[in-house]
């Protein structure tokens, strides 16, 4: 159907970003085309070392999934993403493709091995999810090819990661968000994947923080080397959620934080995570 009506159509999933963007006439199309008919689009699997998303999957059930919480930080995502109304319409496929700077599941999804599922008329192909997000609003999609699965590699033993997101209240976006993952070997961080939301036109992957934290004894030194990274790598833009000071300064606390809760989960404690409201 994409491939018929062209640019006048657009998928449906949740309507969570498409039917706002359609009532402020941001978005005009003359066809809907609704995933929601689409038999067996929605499903958490847990499938040879992988956690295997249908692109319909809504993040409330991703939320309720004692599967999907076998990766703790996708657990800290789905909780917390703006209330439960959202939650239960609003699906991991269509926030991946809306790439919305804002949105969680990217920043949270690009500290793994995540991989996008792609299907078209010509077949599927699968895109890494580093390659999938090549702009604000914009990813690698073809006008007529559409998110089937969403593929997340699970962690090695001894890792663990925190996804913490700063609010101003449950039904707005975050102000900024740090996601955070660790492979560690006693106080030892032999890996580490750092990625921050809202503070970019994409999520950005915070390679001097990581640099710093890589082969390193976790100390309160290594940590504040990683902080001020996190303050070097990020771009926020000022606006009615705060200047780019502020989100900068944002971001490197919630790196801290999120490092702390990272090690003691690599450290096989469990800890409860939430997002952090003003
Ligand atoms: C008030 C409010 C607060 C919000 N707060 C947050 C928040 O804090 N964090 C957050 O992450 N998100 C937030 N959201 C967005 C929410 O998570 C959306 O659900 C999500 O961004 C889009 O998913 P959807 O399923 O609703 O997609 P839709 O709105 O249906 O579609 C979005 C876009 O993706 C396309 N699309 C949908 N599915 C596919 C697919 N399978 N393949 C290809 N293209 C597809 C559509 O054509 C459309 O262009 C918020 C939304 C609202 C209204």
């Amino acid at each position: 159907m994409l491939s018929e009506m062209g640019d006048d159509a657009k998928l449906l999933a949740g309507g969570q970003s498409l039917i706002p963007l359609m009532k402020l006439r941001l978005a005009n199309p003359n066809h809907l085309i609704d995933l929601n008919f689409v038999p067996d689009a929605a499903y958490i699997k847990e499938d040879g070392g992988s956690l295997r998303f249908g692109a319909l999957t809504r993040h409330a059930a991703i939320e309720k999934s004692s599967v999907a919480a076998g990766i703790p930080m996708i657990h800290d995502c789905a909780v917390g993403i703006a209330d439960v109304q959202i939650r239960n319409r609003g699906t991991i496929g269509g926030s991946l493709a809306e790439a919305d700077p804002s949105g969680d599941w990217a920043a949270v999804l690009l500290t793994q091995k995540t991989e996008v599922n792609c299907l078209s008329p010509r077949g599927e192909r699968t895109v890494p999810l580093a390659d999938f997000i090549s702009d604000a609003y914009t990813t690698v999609l073809e006008r007529d090819e559409l998110v089937r699965e969403v593929v997340v590699k699970s962690p090695e033993k001894g890792s663990g990661g925190a996804y913490l997101a700063f609010k101003r209240s449950a039904p707005v976006y975050p102000t900024a968000s740090a996601a955070v993952h660790l492979a560690m070997q006693g106080d030892f961080c032999k890996d580490a994947a750092i990625v921050l939301g809202c503070v970019g036109l994409v999520p950005v992957k915070a390679i001097g923080a990581e640099m710093e934290l890589r082969g390193k004894k976790i100390d309160d030194n290594v940590v504040n080397a990683a902080m001020e990274a996190v303050r070097a790598a990020v771009d926020p833009q000022s606006d009615m959620r705060g200047s780019a000071e502020y989100k900068r300064t944002l971001a490197a606390g919630l790196v801290k934080r999120a490092i702390a809760l990272a090690i003691r989960r690599a450290h096989g404690e469990r800890v409860e995570v939430s997002h952090i409201y003003a």
